[in-house]
């Protein structure tokens, strides 16, 4: 672990301090699937400037640092806040709903990186397959940052991006130092080796930004897809994100479905986003009825569905069906699961035109309990 200290430069008291507050975690298990990764460790908190999700590794050529994805903040209005936060252009991209993923270079392969800082097998592997790593022998010092959207997710599975996983860029950035290269040169990369990334809709001034946004939302709500990021072209100012309103009920059908397993803060910011989104659209009276009904629908009717399922003395589960080339990496990917804290009922592997097909239910323990103790006479 001493290796971890000196990768980020820490006086001997930071180092202490890291190790007293128990904020580092193993990042990965130990499998010649990982071969180019000696050890590694995650940052499960904010330390200093390094984001959650951190990750230093000792590799076959040394030390890396994989700067965690920093935060996004939200905004609530597009006016007047989008003409406060940027500077002159503001980059309209397609906010995709799926999982981030940091792919870097370490030794002689690619990595694909979770959000948290757990290296995926599953989402290595298909990075593997599916991603061209002649981007690395160019630019080894850069990370690509993409969301894995899909039918075949670990995490968020979502059938409108299609079937099985995919990668869409979305930055690129120095992974030592977490600096954002120029929306520009993301669209050079993405020509020159023929990475998907994710769709920029419209450039344009921050003064007529506003107007576009709200037509841009609309739509893409419409679409069932899930909103919006705003960049700076040049990504010197930090972005910020906004959802369709189709895309906040999703979230809250999904909340409500688990809603012991969710936060209350994740409830409540969803439904407050919806008034000020009604407020800024200048909605008419069956528009605003129109929402209403959907957040309502989203919120109730999941539950019930979940309380049903306890009553029939069933759990609260949510299914995932997965490929693998090598059958050594989806037993490696079930432990990596239960190592993030995920319940999961394994069905038996099966194989399928070339790939190890792994189903398994997510159980959602707490909201599972829950239902069952109140079912029993409990009070709340
Ligand atoms: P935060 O990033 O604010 O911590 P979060 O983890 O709750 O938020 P989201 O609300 O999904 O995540 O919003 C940010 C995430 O959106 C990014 O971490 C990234 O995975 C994803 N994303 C999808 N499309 C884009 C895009 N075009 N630009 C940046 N991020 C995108
Ligand atoms: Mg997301």
């Amino acid at each position: 672990m001493n290796f971890v200290a000196e990768a980020l430069n820490l006086s001997p008291s930071a180092a202490k301090r890291l190790e007293e507050r128990n904020i580092l975690r193993r990042a990965l298990i130990s499998h010649n699937f990982f071969s180019d990764v000696l050890d590694a460790f995650k940052l499960d908190k904010k330390f200093g400037e390094f984001e959650e999700g951190t990750v230093i590794a000792k590799t076959t050529d040394g030390f890396e640092v994989v700067r965690g994805y920093p935060k996004i903040r939200r905004a609530l209005t597009f006016y007047p806040t989008i003409k406060r936060h940027f500077r002159d252009k503001v980059v309209i991209e397609e906010k995709m709903n799926g999982y981030n993923t940091r792919i870097v270079l370490f030794g002689k392969n690619i990595y694909a990186i979770t959000r948290r800082g757990f290296f995926c097998p599953y989402t290595t592997e298909r990075a593997r397959e599916i991603v061209n790593d002649d981007f690395f022998k160019d630019y080894p010092e850069l990370m690509l940052c993409c969301e894995a959207v899909g039918s075949e997710s670990p995490f968020v599975v979502k059938d409108i991006y299609g079937k099985g996983i995919d990668f869409y860029v979305f930055d690129i950035r120095e992974k030592k130092t977490n600096k954002p290269m120029p929306i520009r040169f993301k669209e050079y990369v993405s020509e020159e080796y023929g990475f998907k990334i994710v769709p920029i809709l419209e450039i344009c001034t921050k003064e007529a930004a506003h107007v576009k946004c709200i037509e841009i939302v609309k739509e893409l709500g419409e679409k069932g897809r899930e909103g919006i990021v705003l960049k700076d072209p040049e990504m010197e100012i930090p972005p910020i994100k906004y959802t369709s309103s189709q895309s906040n009920a999703a979230d809250l059908n999904y909340a409500f479905r688990f809603f012991n397993d969710y936060g209350k803060d994740f409830m409540l910011s969803r439904i407050v986003r919806e008034g000020f989104q009604s407020f800024e659209f200048n909605e008419n009276d069956e528009e605003m009825d129109e929402r209403c009904k959907r957040l309502g629908v989203a919120i109730l009717k999941p539950m019930i569905e979940s309380i049903k399922e306890v009553s029939k003395g069933n759990k609260v589960v949510e299914n995932h069906r997965l490929r693998f080339k090598d059958r050594e990496v989806l037993d490696l990917f079930k432990i990596q699961l239960k190592k993030m804290g995920v319940e999961a009922e394994f069905s038996e592997p099966y194989f399928e035109d070339g790939y190890h097909i792994l189903e398994f239910k997510r159980i959602m323990v707490s909201t599972t309990d829950k239902i069952s103790h109140i079912l029993k006479g409990n009070l709340w």
